[in-house]
């Protein structure tokens, strides 16, 4: 076939699956994911991306046709596209790359569980993913069916939760909760919901991008039902790009809204995808209009094969610094590192903060908005003066002039 052909058999396909008329059913959605042998049906593959997908080894191949109609069929760095194809950059393993670069096996009590924190866990709830996205960070688990978790062993999670009553908080996650069955995720609310100590449940989905028909009425009823005085249930997705958000994410969005949830996002800055000021503004500007507030966005983990992905740490901040003044707070995420070796997250932010002068007791900052320098006096009765770390003098005398006239007006 020439490539003439190869891309008209292509369109000929995705607008025959688009066509059936069990298009909008989840059930559907799963039962054709596309594997590794089916992405020639819905793309134009490159010769590096077929050296890749014959060479990648770290995560299963896998997307919902929704989500692969969301990419370009030609355009290899189309950003969804990126998402579900691999690229050679995921064939090079680095020695610095590690399959669990934040110790959550090591610091896992029961199958199942995590526990970086006293009063937090992490529940692995299964394995599966509508899509297997080529930058995940539980390349190591997600789409490998031994990290299946049974019945006997969630049951096992939940006694540790009885017995731990200092843990008030957990986060479902996996692979993705929600591509588990209505009757499995009322069993494991359920069981949460009757552990007098635990008062939030935080339900980590990508479904709202790559599955958003998984929403449904009978879904949204089973969350409502557990969401009550006993438990607060909150959902964290992960949107990367503004072409993830569509019209069914956003249906999706306001059906759980409904159901008393709250939602927020979180984002992994890839390289080439979104790793700019103006794309992540984009992205947070459409998803503050589907009334999803940023919560995250995170440096990428250091996991075998993600040069591909990896950006600078200077790129984080030179987003926040972009966005900040360009969209309310509720848009902007913390920019945040998790950091390798199990060390838990840390909140980065750009330079704001210029120091303290101690002979005027004045703190010097940076206008995120204007550029401009600007001072705000310690309370006078204060007595943390020494905590401060002191202005550079150099940069003082520069600035106080023009400091000082902005602050008087
Ligand atoms: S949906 Fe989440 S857990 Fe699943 S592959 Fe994508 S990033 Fe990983």
């Amino acid at each position: 076939m020439n490539q003439a052909s190869e891309f008209e058999s292509v369109i000929d396909y995705r607008k025959k699956i688009a066509a059936n008329t069990d298009w909008n059913s989840w059930k559907f959605q799963l039962q054709n994911r596309i594997k590794s042998s089916d992405l020639e049906k819905y793309f134009l593959l490159s010769p590096d991306e077929k050296k890749a997908i014959q060479d990648s080894i770290r995560l299963q191949i896998g997307a919902t046709p929704y989500y692969a109609l969301l990419a370009n069929p030609v355009d290899v760095n189309c950003p969804i596209r990126r998402t579900i194809i691999p690229g050679l950059g995921e064939t090079i393993i680095s020695p610095e790359e590690s399959p669990d670069p934040l110790h959550e096996e090591r610091l896992s009590p029961v199958k199942g569980l995590t526990r970086m924190y006293n009063d937090r866990v992490l529940l692995f709830s299964n394995q599966e993913c509508s899509v297997y996205c080529r930058h995940c960070m539980r390349g190591r688990k997600v789409s490998f069916n031994e990290e299946r978790i049974d019945k006997d062993e969630l049951d096992a999670a939940f006694h540790y939760l009885k017995e731990h009553p200092e843990i008030v908080d957990v986060v479902i996650s996996g692979g993705d909760p929600l591509n588990l069955s209505d009757a499995r995720i009322d069993y494991i609310l359920e069981n949460l919901e009757k552990i007098p100590s635990i008062k939030i449940c935080r339900i980590g989905t990508r479904n709202l991008v790559t599955l958003p028909m998984r929403i449904t009425d009978d879904l949204c009823k089973i969350i409502e039902s557990h969401n009550n005085d006993n438990l607060s249930i909150f959902c964290n997705t992960h949107f990367n790009h503004e072409k993830e958000c569509t019209q069914e994410s956003k249906a999706a969005i306001l059906k759980l809204i409904k159901s008393g949830v709250s939602l927020g996002n979180q984002c992994v800055i890839l390289k080439g995808i979104n790793d700019t000021g103006e794309k992540m503004l984009s992205l947070h500007k459409k998803l503050l209009e589907m009334r999803v507030r940023a919560y995250y966005m995170y440096d990428p983990e250091i996991i075998p094969g993600s040069r591909g992905f990896r950006t600078p740490l200077a790129k984080g901040y030179e987003i926040i610094e972009y966005m900040r003044g360009k969209i309310s707070g509720m848009g902007i995420p913390q920019f945040v590192n998790d950091l390798p070796g199990g060390g838990g997250k840390i909140t980065l932010t750009p330079k704001w903060y210029y120091g303290f002068h101690r002979e005027s007791r004045q703190h010097l900052f940076k206008s995120a908005l204007r550029g401009t320098f600007h001072l705000s006096p310690e309370p006078i009765d204060s007595t943390y003066d020494s905590v401060y770390e002191q202005v550079d003098p150099a940069l003082w005398d520069e600035v106080k002039k023009d400091a000082m006239s902005v602050h008087n007006g």
